[in-house]
């Protein structure tokens, strides 16, 4: 249980104003209204998410949900530990640990037939993405824990920019 939701911007150059964003987390009680730059859950974290699933464990009480901001300053890929399968495009074999081929980053190669090719070709499955931005939510069942249209609309407001997201074991 281990996995995270991460919410990016789709765009992977997209640059986004992370103060600006910590300000509307904040105003919306996404995160705890501090004026610091924490970023501990708040009390609507819950209303933004929605859980397909019977046991959400960020409402159980006893698991303390976290978010984090990731910023970095050229795209960067994250993700990779996903909890489908993953085959390399192409040739179909199957990926070992995608989180070992964006550590090793462009251009990858597939170790049993030698074709090869760049990240952004793998279907990825909702398990990694290339941004500058990421906000982290954790611990969450992969795809049973879904961001609302009502965070989704708030983050390209506060952007301008359209937002995806996906699961992976955190690696950070
Ligand atoms: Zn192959």
């Amino acid at each position: 249980m281990d996995y995270s939701l991460f919410l990016h911007p789709r765009k992977a150059h997209a640059e986004i104003d992370r103060q600006g964003l910590l300000k509307e987390l904040k105003a919306i009680g996404f995160l705890q209204p501090d004026p610091s730059s924490a970023t501990r859950p708040g009390p609507k974290l819950m209303e933004f998410i929605t859980y397909l699933g019977c046991s959400p464990a960020l409402s159980s009480g006893g698991i303390e949900a976290s978010v984090k901001l990731h910023s970095f300053d050229t795209p960067f890929w994250l993700g990779g530990e996903a909890i489908d399968r993953l085959r390399f495009p192409g040739c179909g074999h199957v990926i070992d640990s995608g989180a070992a081929l964006i550590e090793q980053g462009d251009p990858w190669q597939c170790p049993e037939c030698g074709n090869h090719g760049d990240l952004a070709s793998i279907g990825w499955r909702r398990s990694a993405a290339r941004a500058r931005l990421f906000i982290e939510i954790s611990p969450i069942f992969p795809r049973e824990a879904v961001p609302s249209d009502a965070l989704l609309d708030r983050l390209q407001q506060v952007s301008g920019q359209p937002w995806r997201w996906f699961y992976s074991r955190s690696r950070l």
